[in-house]
């Protein structure tokens, strides 16, 4: 049995009453989280506390993807007593951004409390039952989409994206895309090249052959369901809405 549960879906800062993004793989009481923004630590905390915690994988710097390692951090190391680290898979500058609300020594702090595992695009990783591979994707900062294989299951999360072919190839037959689609209609300038509109991840969803298709990742303050409608126009079918505390059972 594998489930998803979503934590967060707010690009940019947390919407009132949400979080930014985050979402918990469980396969066999195994669980996974991927990406810790603003506001997903304490529902992870609920859900998922260590030392049960399996492992998590940040797939960028920005902090609605990453500002809650921070905490997990304190958690495992001010614990009483203190908690073993689960396997913390990092993309490229998730560390140097996280670590200085730790201090000027935050660095060497989170590498003495965290089993850090700095993650490559093109790697294979083997965590628990969850295999994980990755994909280099265009954004503001290096971003590493991931491709979870569990119990037969795939699932396939953008991070965050501009348009790219490897997200066809991340999302290649998935059981459930998770596809960020931060913009509405045209994006423009910087935007253009560096996120999805949610138009953009229904024509990835549909290339990839994407079983399930699961928007995430929306601008605070916009109507989703205007995302939805623009994706289904080019997804060819029916198209799911992140919201917190949503789970998706995958079988
Ligand atoms: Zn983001």
């Amino acid at each position: 049995m594998t489930k998803l549960t979503v934590l967060g879906t707010s690009a940019a800062w947390p919407a009132a009453g949400r979080a930014s993004s985050g979402y918990l793989l469980e396969s066999d009481g195994v669980t996974l989280e991927l990406d810790l923004g603003y506001g997903t630590l304490s529902r992870l905390l609920e859900l998922s506390p260590p030392p049960e915690l399996g492992g998590v994988f940040i797939t960028h710097a920005h902090a609605d993807h990453a500002v809650d390692l921070h905490g997990l951090y304190r958690v495992l190391t001010l614990s009483r007593p203190p908690v073993r680290s689960p396997p913390i898979f990092v993309a490229p500058n998730v560390l140097e951004r996280v670590a200085p609300l730790e201090g000027p020594r935050g660095a060497e702090a989170l590498a003495r409390g965290l089993d850090l595992r700095p993650a490559a695009p093109g790697r294979t990783y083997e965590l628990g039952p969850f295999r994980l591979r990755t994909f280099s994707l265009p954004h503001f900062t290096p971003d590493l989409g991931v491709r979870v294989e569990v119990g037969g299951r795939v699932i396939a999360y953008t991070g965050d994206t501009g348009p790219s072919e490897e997200i066809v190839a991340l999302a290649r037959d998935a059981d459930l895309f998770v596809c960020e689609a931060t913009c509405q209609g045209v994006p423009t300038g910087d935007d253009a090249r560096f996120l999805l509109s949610a138009s953009a991840a229904g024509r990835y969803a549909r290339s990839a052959g994407a079983k399930r298709l699961l928007l995430t990742h929306f601008w605070p303050g916009d109507d989703r369901e205007v995302s939805r409608r623009e994706a289904a126009r080019e997804y060819g079918g029916a198209v799911e809405l992140a919201r917190e505390g949503m789970e998706i059972a995958l079988g």
